[in-house]
């Protein structure tokens, strides 16, 4: 069986590293806010292209978290709409409505999976307040324009790169694009941790410093309290793990394109519609982070079988679009017709960076075999 993913393969790869720094954290008696923090915030900062970065627990808290920093900035209010994908992970919804703020969905763009500049242009209302993209499945969405509607309606710009470590659109990296940008470290993301993690990057003194304390009770200075903060801080052993793997990320991040490529090439198929290559033009020059490999095909379920049957494990990224969730009831019943037709088309197939090359042309034989009914 080829299998999605395996977790425990890619980070054997470093087993020797992650030990090493495991005994560092052990060793040092220091657990929470220390140096494998501030090492790792340096680092990613400087990866992103970004002044500041700020480790928080997790994916989630890190939008949850800057859209509630910019409320105690005055920056948003309770009720200010907040465009978003309808096309997303849960996630990104749940940080606005989390804040009291109102999500307004907006479509993708079929060809990129990603939201469409038009759709956010005809979104704006004089409530509009901020705009949040998400870079789905590794690939930027499309940010010069994001960033042109955003100055000429004065709206903040959160960007959801939680799967796009390292993704770049014009030589600018994901996390370096907006007011500020969340990033999650779940195991499976392409820069993972051996459990939960997340950070925000910004160039923004004054989101940061509020962002710090924020994430620590809402405390700047022990024992003095400025907001009414929560506890979201990246422990000093993850941070010491993502130490380790930050340093591979790039190689592993070619080995996905590697993977890609193979695919892009070899699956030939009338029924089965690839995702567009890296290169949108010739002169914007899209470097993807592959986080994910996502198909589309009309008969999805039968290809998932078919895939199964000969061996290759898949996954469907995301069965239920977040409107028709029961969380989101209130929505049910509005359309978001291609936004659903994606979710009842896409299927993800097996990328990571330990995948090996005979593995990724056995996919694509399972895919060319694969007969309608
Ligand atoms: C994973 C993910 C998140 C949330 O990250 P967690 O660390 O799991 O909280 C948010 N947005 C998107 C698009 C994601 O894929």
């Amino acid at each position: 069986m080829i299998s999605f993913l395996d977790l425990k393969a890619i980070n054997s790869g470093v087993r020797e590293e992650l030990i090493e720094a495991c005994t560092r954290v052990i060793d040092s008696g220091w657990y929470i806010a220390g140096k494998e923090l501030s090492n790792f915030e340096s680092a990613f900062s400087r990866y992103c292209g970004s002044k500041h970065c700020i480790g928080v627990a997790n994916g989630l808290d890190a939008l949850t978290l800057t859209l509630r920093a910019w409320k105690e900035l005055g920056k948003l209010k309770e009720g200010d709409e907040v465009i978003v994908p309808a096309n997303t992970y849960i996630a990104s919804i749940l940080a606005i409505t989390e804040n009291r703020l109102v999500p307004v969905l907006v479509e993708p763009d079929p060809s990129t999976f990603n939201i469409s500049p038009a759709g956010i242009r005809a979104a704006v209302t004089d409530k509009t307040r901020a705009i949040l993209p998400v870079h789905l499945y590794g690939r930027l969405a499309d940010m010069p324009a994001i960033m042109k509607i955003a100055e000429q309606h004065n709206l903040l710009v959160l960007e959801d790169s939680a799967q796009a470590h390292g993704a770049s659109f014009d030589g600018r990296k994901a996390g370096s694009w907006g007011d500020a940008s969340g990033f999650s470290f779940y195991p499976g993301k392409n820069l993972g941790a051996l459990g939960d993690a997340g950070a925000i990057t910004t160039n923004d003194d004054q989101l940061a410093e509020t962002l710090r304390a924020l994430r620590n009770y809402g405390s700047h200075e022990k024992y003095k309290n400025l907001h009414q903060g929560v506890n979201s801080r990246l422990d000093e052993i993850q941070a010491a793990m993502l130490n380790v793997k930050l340093k591979h990320l790039d190689e592993q991040t070619a080995q996905r394109r590697q993977i890609a490529q193979i695919y892009q090439e070899g699956i030939n198929h009338s029924a089965i519609t690839l995702p567009l290559g890296p290169e949108v033009s010739a002169l914007t020059l899209q470097s993807h982070a592959w986080h994910l490999f996502v198909v589309r095909c009309e008969q999805r379920d039968a290809l998932q079988k078919h895939l199964a049957a000969m061996g290759v494990q898949t996954l469907i990224h995301y069965p239920i679009p977040p409107h028709q969730q029961q969380a989101y009831s209130q929505w049910n019943d509005l359309c978001f017709p291609l936004t659903e037709c994606i979710h009842h088309q896409v299927l993800s197939l097996p990328i990571s960076p330990i995948m090996i090359a005979v593995d990724a042309k056995r996919v694509v034989d399972a895919c060319n075999s694969f007969k309608q009914a």
